[in-house]
């Protein structure tokens, strides 16, 4: 503990207010998260002799050489140790291998990061390295471009059949697109995998192509799409071993009676005899992408844990409710159940279960 100390370039955090209360002795300290009230013979040194010095720029030998004659040694440390666990201050070290136009662009995911991590330069350092693919041919793919971009995600892979968009995101932000033909080589080493389906059928081909990939490689992947009914779905993760696209496939067509129909329109979409219906209204697909890029923010950093394994958030962007829904496998999927020859039955152990409850004395005859 003594060493890491000794490492850090002790900075108070942004956004700090000290108020005395009254008294010399007796200071109030505010971080807009949390109140503090310091009292005690110390007080006075450290708020006018210490604070002042903890700008970043200083390691905690320096400070102790600097306020010899003031505050003893031992007591500038364990100053340091209570302001630190109290998050007053914070290592600004890290700060450092980070450009000065990195930390202006990011400055509010910053100050939000500091929130929740006692040094917001570690989770900001996952984001600057992360790589996260985004499979898409559509608007609201290139509205969660930008929004992952505000996220300070170091390299997003666009993959479309079409050019590269015109595109504004912020600079330290590395954006590359890639024709479909690319996406094997993209999975591996990837952070995240984001489909993103916008429409009712368009894009169900390359979502299928995009989850027997991940399958084969155990990659994970998001399910993002916005129906026409102006719905949104945020998941689920499909993980190793969860429901994968085509399980959530089958469990969606048991719910819908007009299910024939509509294969039909996927089949005529598929052959190209149709053109695929999209809502295309800008707000909404701005609101999801918006919503996701958070999703893939909370996720990367560990800010909270996923939710979204095997589960699906649906998001009315009209009303703005959402309700979270569980995916189970479906033991019949033609990507992740068993092949035909393996199974005892055509159907499998959700469907039908039979199990003897009789003791076996009262069936004897
Ligand atoms: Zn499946």
């Amino acid at each position: 503990m003594k060493e890491d100390l000794e490492r850090m370039l002790p900075r108070v955090v942004p956004c700090m207010n000290v108020v005395r209360d009254g008294e010399r002795t007796c200071y109030f300290m505010s971080s807009g998260r949390d109140l503090l009230r310091c009292q005690g013979r110390l007080v006075p040194a450290l708020v006018e002799r210490l604070l002042p010095l903890l700008d970043g720029t200083r390691t905690p030998a320096e400070l102790r050489a600097e306020l010899s004659g003031t505050i003893d040694t031992a007591s500038v440390d364990e100053l340091l140790r209570l302001l630190l666990h109290h998050r007053v201050v914070v290592d600004a070290g890290p700060e450092r291998s980070f450009s000065a136009r990195e930390l202006e662009a990011f400055a509010s995911l910053l100050a939000l990061l500091a929130r929740s991590f006692s040094n917001p330069y570690r989770p900001f350092e996952r984001l600057r390295r992360a790589r996260v693919v985004v499979v898409g041919d559509s608007e609201l793919a290139r509205e969660l471009l930008s929004a992952l971009a505000e996220c300070a995600i170091g390299t997003i892979d666009l993959v479309m059949d079409e050019g590269l968009p015109t595109l504004v995101v912020p600079q330290p932000v590395h954006v590359r697109a890639h024709p479909f033909a690319a996406l094997r080589t993209l999975l591996p080493g990837a952070d995240l995998v984001i489909g993103v389906q916008d429409g009712e059928f368009g894009f169900t081909r390359r979502m299928r192509e995009l989850n027997r990939l991940c399958l084969g490689l155990g990659t994970d992947w998001l399910e993002v799409r916005l129906s026409l009914d102006a719905e949104g779905w945020i998941g689920p993760l499909h993980t190793p071993g969860t429901a994968c696209f085509e399980c959530v496939e089958l469990r969606r067509r048991s719910h819908l009676a007009t299910w024939k129909e509509q294969a039909l329109q996927v089949e005529q979409v598929e052959r190209g005899l149709l053109v695929g219906k999209r809502l295309g209204f800008a707000p909404f697909q701005r609101h999801l992408a918006s919503m996701v890029a958070v999703e893939v923010l909370l996720y990367l950093t560990g800010l909270e844990p996923t939710r979204l394994v095997g589960r699906g958030l649906l998001v009315d962007l009209l009303t703005q409710e959402s309700n979270s829904h569980p995916v189970l496998k479906h033991p019949a999927c033609p990507a992740c159940g068993q092949p035909p020859e393996e199974r005892l039955h055509p159907w499998g152990d959700e469907e039908v279960r039979i199990e003897r409850t009789l003791l076996e004395a009262s069936g004897r005859e």
